[in-house]
């Protein structure tokens, strides 16, 4: 943005005296008149810099100070940038978001000068020095290394969860920071890019009753006057901005004692009365440190590592020595801990680490290379987890992966894993499952296709060679290439510079000769798409036949739209053709010829692996999305996968049963569609019993809850609901009265049927309680509600004080994702919209626009689009998120034209529902 040219005169000892500065805001500049005294030099034409700062000047290290107290409104603070500026500048331009910066200086070619801090646009504050008109031409600021300095102040926000934000717990408040990727802007003012990684030395200054902490640990510790203190830092080893973190609060410590190859210390740092909480992160990470360090080769590269508890429902953050989690996923009273908690913790703990090597040791120089940061922490994560927990089934969450990730490649508005950054919509919307899910389940791909071991050897000399510096895609893309002896840059570009993921056409013909498949790629679009299908990839491919019983596997390289692949060595048609051999290769497969998927899965049967079964059924359920296969093969699939022993096949099944939800029946055959999943699944509880048993294993401890809510929720179980209501009713007494596997699904459940006494009991609880997990299970039993008249009495809670309004939105959440009570939860958002936005953390508006996310019919849409065009789009990332919401509207009412006539006849050709029976 440009600001005009204008003339801010001041008096001549403001000029002369270093810290006597106002920030200048560029739209009331106008209004200050010229003072007494010497006229100073005219400002230049100030043009704000697009997204990234001028090239020319450098930060070389930091020195911060910040004065944080908890449960006040604001903070202050003071940093000196050592800085490298190559040649004379008239104007230094530095990031800052919503802070005063009240003084400011820095080194002219006639010495320290106090500078004017001028407000050019959210983003960019120009520093100018101030010198008088006799100076004209000889003031610029002076090239070589200098220090500038600034003080500043800023809000300290209690409804954020970035930035440097406050969170209550109990009667007290605790400060926390997360500046990835562009918020440490908001916390103090800097060189905020990922490109300039320095050493930071932090003080804080808090209350002598508090703790204080940071990426390194404590060097010292001073007492100040009025029940202060000041607590400083060891410097740190070469951070980017978004990685410095701090808190201040009354913490308590859990030491989880010391690992690694340096006995690196860890500790879990917990609000006040809630170390208790923390048993299970303090047992885990240090074998998954442990872990980590054999996969790379060397250390955790820093000095200590502590893991925090946010009180809120956030994410976590890798943040070296200084790791943040949600409460949600770090914090669990012991009596009601479970193993998913348990195997979530694990996943994101694993994840966070890895962060430490990858991102933190190693960071990307710009952030169109984020998938360098968190394409590998996610395919990290079942790589150390399946050596640490042979049992938990990594190869299967992997495919998984795959298949979510190509589910986000059809949208015609998917990045690409390597987008193009041009504006800070683009840094905001990098943070999706393409970059994360996308990117991981390619990196696997080459990885497998490398071999393991080699791809790892390229690790590690990628690591060895960037550590503590920047790298790019064609640094690792080098390093992988030099460890495999060949070009893997070439093929895998193909899949990182382009949006979309490849469908493969597998045809087998069995004439004179060897079998042979002609393979074809194309685009995966999904029915309605307006995407162009014509795309090609390099694609590692193998597949696995078997004849006359005996199985073989061969492989290629798909580069162009079309190729063959021999099954050489087969003498005759084989019984089956896997066409993804293993799951891990990053494309949809379809089979035409003699053989279809449904038939290879009949076929083969446990000669399949679980995550190739859940590939090929994965795959089955994209070919119903992109109009290939009819929706009916999925539920005639679901009656086979019901009789699976596997939970995770069996997990299949509940989802494929449970396709035609919603209102996409016609009202009369709903019932069938219920009975049909009693059918299916009523025996498989019956076996296991609602109840859980001391004997469980982890996978029946894991598929129970599944079960249930599908039994309840789709099938519409009256033993189940009336099971469920009961047990809920108990638990609002008695908090042991529900076996903790079950706890979440029963309350869900019990919503689901709740009537009005349930919701005035439900909620006059939960406005008393006072522990956040428990508030969040009871106000998610609420978000259930399906009756109208109960949903429009409850969300205008959300504009109240009786919860936080970060929990609260579950209600709306809820009620706009059932299709009963969606229209009342859009209509809500729309006469409310700016009572929420003030509510809400920043830039929360971006992410409404998926309250409309289940709309299914033009008319809805044409609605939607008219509200959240304009609103959800002024914020940060909006404009593509909305993109995405609409085109998933506009996918929906596609699909149902296309499939709902199979699913109707599908239910139409069954007979009668079976009667539900009593309620028990
Ligand atoms: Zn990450």
């Amino acid at each position: 943005m440009r600001v005009p040219l204008l003339f801010v005169c001041l008096a001549v000892h403001a000029c002369a005296t270093v810290g006597a500065t106002d920030t200048v805001a560029s739209t009331d500049t106008a209004a200050k008149t010229p003072s007494a005294g010497p006229q100073l030099m005219e400002l230049p034409t100030l043009e704000s810099p697009k997204v990234r700062l001028p090239a020319g000047v450098r930060p070389l290290s930091y020195r911060l100070a910040l004065t944080i107290v908890p449960g006040t409104d604001r903070f202050s603070g003071e940093i000196v940038a050592t800085v490298q500026i190559d040649r004379p500048l008239e104007v230094l331009w530095i990031n800052a978001t919503q802070l005063d910066v009240t003084a400011t200086s820095l080194f002219t070619e006639r010495g320290e000068r106090s500078a004017q801090a001028i407000v050019v646009d959210d983003h960019f504050v120009a520093l100018v020095p101030r010198c008088d008109v006799a100076e004209k031409g000889s003031c610029l600021v002076s090239t070589g290394r200098q220090d500038v300095r600034l003080t500043f102040s800023g809000p300290l926000s209690r409804k954020d969860v970035d930035a440097l934000f406050q969170v209550k717990e109990g009667d007290d408040w605790y400060a926390y920071t997360s500046f990835e990727p562009i918020d440490a802007r908001r916390a103090f003012p800097n060189f905020d890019e990922p490109q300039f990684k320095v050493p930071w030395t932090v003080s804080l200054t808090v209350k002598a009753g508090h703790s204080a902490l940071a990426n390194t640990p404590q060097v010292k510790e001073e007492a100040l006057p009025d029940g202060m203190k000041r607590v400083t830092f060891a410097a740190s080893k070469p951070l980017p901005s978004y990685l410095v973190a701090f808190a201040v609060g009354p913490f308590e410590f859990v030491d989880a004692g010391k690992h690694g190859r340096n006995q690196t210390p860890i500790r879990i740092v917990t609000p006040k009365g809630k170390a208790g909480e923390a048993k299970w992160a303090a047992e885990s990470s240090g074998p998954i440190l442990a872990q980590l360090e054999a996969y790379f080769g060397s250390p955790y590269p820093y000095e200590k590592l502590d893991q925090i508890s946010i009180q809120a429902n956030t994410g976590a953050m890798e943040n070296p020595g200084l790791v943040t989690y949600g409460h949600q996923t770090i914090l669990s009273k012991p009596e009601v801990d479970t193993p998913g908690r348990q195997r979530g913790f694990a996943s994101v703990c694993t994840h966070e680490l890895a962060h430490q090597w990858f991102g933190d040791l190693v960071t990307m120089a710009w952030w169109d290379d984020l998938w360098l940061n968190e394409a590998f922490a996610t395919w990290m994560t079942p790589r150390i987890l399946e050596k640490w927990q042979p049992t938990w089934a990594m190869d299967v969450a992997q495919v998984n992966r795959r298949h979510g990730a190509l589910g986000s490649d059809a949208m015609v508005n998917a990045r690409q894993i390597r987008q193009p950054i041009v504006s800070n919509d683009d840094i905001a919307n990098a943070f999706d499952g393409i970059t994360y899910g996308k990117g991981a389940s390619v990196i696997g791909m080459f990885e497998n296709w490398m071999g393991r071991e080699t791809f790892q050897k390229g690790v590690r000399a990628y690591l060895e060679k960037h550590a503590w510096r920047n790298a790019t895609a064609a640094d690792f893309l080098e390093s992988i290439s030099v460890a495999a002896g060949k070009d893997v840059a070439t093929p895998f570009r193909t899949f990182l510079d382009q949006p979309g993921g490849p469908t493969i056409d597998f045809a087998l013909s069995c004439g004179k000769g060897t079998p042979t498949l002609t393979l074809t790629q194309r685009r995966s679009l999904p029915i309605g798409s307006k995407g162009d299908a014509a795309k090609v990839w390099q694609v590692p491919v193998c597949v696995r036949w078997s004849e006359k019983g005996k199985q073989a596997r061969a492989c290629t390289v798909l580069t162009e739209a079309s190729g063959t692949l021999e099954l050489s060595g087969a003498k005759s048609c084989p019984e089956w053709v896997l066409p993804n051999d293993r799951g891990d290769g990053y494309y949809r497969a379809s089979l035409t010829g003699p053989l279809s998927l449904a038939d290879v899965y009949r076929k083969a049967g446990t000669a399949l692996s679980t995550p190739e079964r859940i590939a090929l059924l994965g795959d089955v359920s994209a070919l119903v999305r992109s109009g290939d296969l009819d929706a009916a093969v999925m539920l005639e699939l679901a009656t086979l996968a019901a009789k699976e022993t596997d939970r995770h096949v069996f997990g299949y099944a509940l989802g494929f049963a449970s396709i035609p939800g919603g209102d996409l029946l016609p009202e009369a055959l709903r019932p069938k569609h219920e009975a049909f999943v009693r059918e299916l699944f009523s025996k498989r509880l019956e076996a296991i019993g609602f109840d859980p048993k001391a004997t469980d294993d982890e996978d029946l401890r894991l598929l129970r809850p599944q079960l249930i809510a599908t039994l309840g929720r789709v099938g519409k179980d009256r033993t189940v609901l009336a099971k469920a209501r009961e047990a809920a009713a108990r638990w609002l007494d008695d908090r042991k009265a529900i076996h903790p596997d079950l706890l979440d699904v029963t309350l869900g459940l019990a919503g689901e049927a709740g009537d009005a006494a349930f919701h005035e009991r439900v909620l006059a609880v939960a406005r008393k309680e006072t522990d956040r997990g428990d508030r969040g299970r009871l106000l998610g039993a609420l978000a259930e509600l399906p009756d109208a008249t109960l949903v429009a009495k409850q969300l205008p809670l959300i504009l109240t004080d009786a919860f936080e309004t970060r929990e609260s939105m579950r209600l709306l959440w809820g009620a706009a994702g059932d299709f009963r009570t969606r229209g009342l939860a859009l209509d809500f958002a729309r006469t409310h919209w700016d009572e929420l936005i003030i509510r809400l953390p920043k830039d929360s508006g971006a992410g409404l626009v998926w309250l409309a996310g289940g709309v299914c019919t033009e008319s809805e849409q044409a609605n939607a689009r008219s509200f959240f065009e304009g609103r959800s789009t002024r914020y940060l990332g909006g404009p593509r998120t909305f993109a995405l919401a609409m085109e998933n509207m506009e996918l929906c009412v596609a699909f149902r034209a296309r499939q709902r006539a199979s699913m109707i006849s599908f239910f139409e050709k069954r007979g009668a529902a079976k009667p539900i029976g009593p309620a028990r």
